[in-house]
């Protein structure tokens, strides 16, 4: 172990943030000489602060893999899966589509692997973690067997690793599509199609949470619905729903999944359209809903874009709040890590004001426990939502 090149921290930044896997260029007084990616032994003098893998061309230039003196070998990579795996196992309910390792948050910085039934979906996400794929990939297979391995490394941030894209089978016993349940409703997910890895598996607790708020009968809203999700879910509880999303690809997965859930589509349809606009038409026609689900993209993915972000998000908001029937609910998230939770309610609470509205806060929201959070790393905690009463 101590022939891993060492990397030696500045005397004033010896301490970075506890428990942060992150070291910083400009935390590094010294490096030694290595290879892009491999792995290294950083040192606050002759502390050890932990072992991890360097990319000298990143800003994050080492991310920790482990603060302890140990081997980081194809054991140590099986125990971190198992973990990961033992985590699901105790914490997923009722579907088998979900994160099985979410990258920091597992202590498996810049792999993400997905179970969609019997596939996984993975993704190496820095030069680090792609050097370690062959030895990932058989700790993999080793503790969770399955039919299928696709790989979908195209996220743009390989970019800034010095990454070309790379997707297809690794492993493949199994279909192009596959069919999965997330409490009631079920899922046709097709390999390499899609956003993220499929779906939006952040999401699932939440989809699984609002029907208890609605009443059979009642008419929903599902703005930026992607492949149906939420909508599938309020229609199975009785709602009448509509579902809007700009994306064509996206509304005829959303009709597909309606078919596959022998959802009529009286009760369930699906609108392509720019979802301000589809706000401005529904108010202009005097259109009420009893509940409107608001779940954009991530607006901001730099910090320097939150301005303008928030501004849109809070004329989606208000628009919102308009077409709500007098003891109407609005379920809106963020999926930013820049909008926290402060900003986000001072969104819902300036579009509240604008339109002379009461909130009451039904439930708070968050991204679901396959995506963990860990307060020691606040990059962790992206996804949060509030569910109101609005009168
Ligand atoms: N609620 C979904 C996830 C939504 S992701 C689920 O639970 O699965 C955000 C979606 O917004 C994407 O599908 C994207 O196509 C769509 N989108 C982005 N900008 C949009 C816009 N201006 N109007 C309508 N849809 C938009």
């Amino acid at each position: 172990m101590s022939v891993l090149p060492k990397v030696e921290l500045r005397r004033e930044t010896r301490h970075p943030r506890p428990n942060h896997p992150w070291i910083y260029r400009s935390q590094i007084e010294r490096a030694e000489a290595t290879e892009p990616g491999a792995l290294v032994r950083v040192l606050a003098g002759k502390r050890l602060v932990g072992i991890g893998y360097s990319n000298p061309s990143s800003m994050i230039t080492v991310r920790l893999l482990t603060r302890q003196e140990e081997a980081v070998d194809a054991a140590f990579f099986t125990r971190r899966i198992e973990q990961a795996v033992r985590y699901r196992r105790r914490y997923v309910r009722d579907a088998d589509a979900y994160r099985l390792a979410s990258s920091e948050a597992d202590g498996l910085p810049g792999l993400i692997v997905d179970r969609y039934g019997e596939a996984l979906v993975v993704q190496f996400l820095t030069l680090g973690m792609e050097r370690l794929r062959e030895t990932i990939l058989s700790a993999l297979r080793a503790v969770v067997p399955v039919k299928g391995i696709y790989e979908r490394s195209d996220a743009p941030s390989r970019k800034m690793e010095g990454l070309e894209p790379r997707t297809g089978w690794i492993e493949r016993n199994c279909g192009e599509e596959i069919e999965v349940r997330e409490g009631v409703v079920r899922y046709g997910v097709r390999f390499g199609g899609g956003h993220k890895t499929g779906l939006y598996l952040d999401q699932r607790e939440n989809r699984l949470a609002l029907p208890a708020y609605v009443m059979p009968g009642e008419e929903a809203l599902d703005a930026f619905c992607y492949e149906g999700g939420f909508g599938l879910h309020l229609a199975a509880a009785g709602c009448r729903v509509t579902g809007v999303d700009a994306q064509p690809d996206a509304i005829a997965a959303a009709e597909a999944n309606r078919e596959r859930n022998q959802v009529s589509s009286e009760k369930l349809s699906f609108v392509t359209a720019n979802v301000f606009d589809y706000l401005k038409s529904a108010e202009r026609e005097k259109r009420q809903f009893d509940l409107v689900v608001l779940d954009p993209p991530s607006f901001v993915r730099k910090k320097e874009a939150l301005e303008g972000a928030i501004s849109g998000f809070k004329e989606i908001a208000l628009r919102s709040m308009k077409i709500l029937k007098p003891e109407g609910r609005l379920a809106i998230f963020s999926c930013s890590y820049h909008v926290d939770d402060g900003t986000l309610m001072n969104i819902a609470q300036s579009a509240a004001l604008d339109t002379r509205k009461n909130l009451r806060v039904l439930r708070f929201l968050k991204q679901s426990a396959d995506h963990p959070v860990d307060p020691f790393i606040p990059e962790t905690y992206y996804l949060k939502g509030f569910l109101f009463a609005v009168s």
